[in-house]
């Protein structure tokens, strides 16, 4: 039987590579060989033990490759890449989310809400074996042909843009609105890139590490602050003439932050919860100020196949700056330490590379 090595995260704070058979497939199911998987942060929250997960288990949903095997029954790729053959060979990502396609949420074209939703190696109550392995076993549906003149670095690209092209579509941003980041990691740099496209009068960004402070600055910021050094609350109602944001999206997912979010934005403004909290987090929040200031707070999880399709389609087009986001290529045994270096905010994107370009 051939053999492949995969990274398993065993308990919390251990991930051990292990050469195990290359799984074999079912009739409906493809054989996918990973070229690339970005790291997230929801794989750092499932390393510390953040957001619970069963174990042993191998993570990994943000990944590109190539169909090594075809199973006996599948035909042609789901609607969203268009009715084409399914062929060896083709190079493809997928969508990291297998949903039913019958609940009330599925119907409603909420394929992330769905009641019996799996993850694909990411952040789920039912989550199966990822793509940091040089090979994954995948139900057909699942799978998007990526366009031609997409590299296997972009293709690893396309989940981490649609999760924030839907929190984008959340955020109802409005051509003229002022609108917070709070946390320009590679996400908050990812959704500045994104809400440029909204047609804002004003992009402010508050942000605790100077390197990405200047980062943000050069893409397109107006305002950065720095959270440590003042108020970043008075600063925001400084910006804005004492009015508060029309937006806030915060995506660092701590208590203070949250907190910090709700009182920066403006009369009938909305916030957006975008960032992973820990899952025994809570915040201090005043319903007063929800009531009296008629704000909107929303929540954005995961990717539906509306915003991988059209995120795909994006990064094709060559308008989405990402180049620069990319900033650590590692091989599958430094995993952990990719981990590690997130868990500091050392450096932005971190892929690991199975098959080199
Ligand atoms: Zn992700
Ligand atoms: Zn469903």
């Amino acid at each position: 039987m051939k053999k492949m090595e995969a990274a398993y995260l065993e308990k919390p704070g251990k991930i051990v590579v292990r050469r195990i058979p290359i799984p074999s497939i079912e009739e409906n199911e493809v054989l996918v060989r990973v070229a690339r998987c970005g790291v997230c942060m929801t794989d750092v929250h499932m390393y510390k033990g953040s957001f619970p997960v069963k174990m042993p288990v191998i993570l990994g949903h943000e990944f590109s490759g190539t169909i090594e095997k075809v199973g006996e029954k599948v035909t042609s790729y789901a609607n969203l890449t268009g009715q084409i053959p399914i062929k060896v060979g083709d190079r493809v990502s997928a969508i990291p989310i297998i949903n039913c396609g019958l609940c009330p949420a599925c119907l409603r074209g909420k394929s992330n809400l769905c009641e019996s939703v799996q993850a694909i190696g990411g952040a789920g109550e039912i989550v199966n074996n990822g793509a940091f392995a040089q090979y994954i076993k995948l139900p057909a549906r699942v799978l998007y042909k990526l366009p031609d003149n997409l590299s296997y670095i972009a293709g690893a690209f396309i989940e981490v843009t649609a999760c924030c092209l839907h929190g984008i579509d959340l955020s109802r941003i409005k051509e003229g609105d002022s609108v917070l980041l709070i946390g320009a990691g590679m996400v908050g740099l990812l959704l500045l890139e994104l809400v440029k496209f909204q047609g804002p009068s004003q992009i402010i960004v508050s942000e605790g590490i100077s390197e990405r402070r200047k980062l943000a600055k050069a893409r397109g910021a107006d305002f950065v602050i720095d959270p440590m050094r003042t108020d970043p609350v008075n600063e925001v109602k400084e910006i804005t003439s004492g009015q508060g944001a029309d937006v806030v999206i915060e995506a660092v997912g701590s208590p203070q932050t949250t907190e910090q979010a709700i009182q920066m934005a403006k009369k009938g403004g909305i916030v957006n919860i975008f960032g992973v909290a820990d899952i025994k987090a809570f915040s201090q929040i005043k319903p007063f100020d929800i009531y009296f200031r008629e704000l909107t707070v929303v929540g954005t999880y995961a990717v539906t196949l509306d915003t991988f399709n059209r995120a795909a389609k994006l990064l094709a087009s060559g308008r989405l700056g990402i180049d620069y986001l990319l900033t650590e290529e590692l091989p599958l045994h430094e995993l952990k330490k990719a981990i590690e270096m997130m868990k500091k905010k050392k450096g932005l994107k971190k892929q690991i590379v199975m098959v080199k370009e």
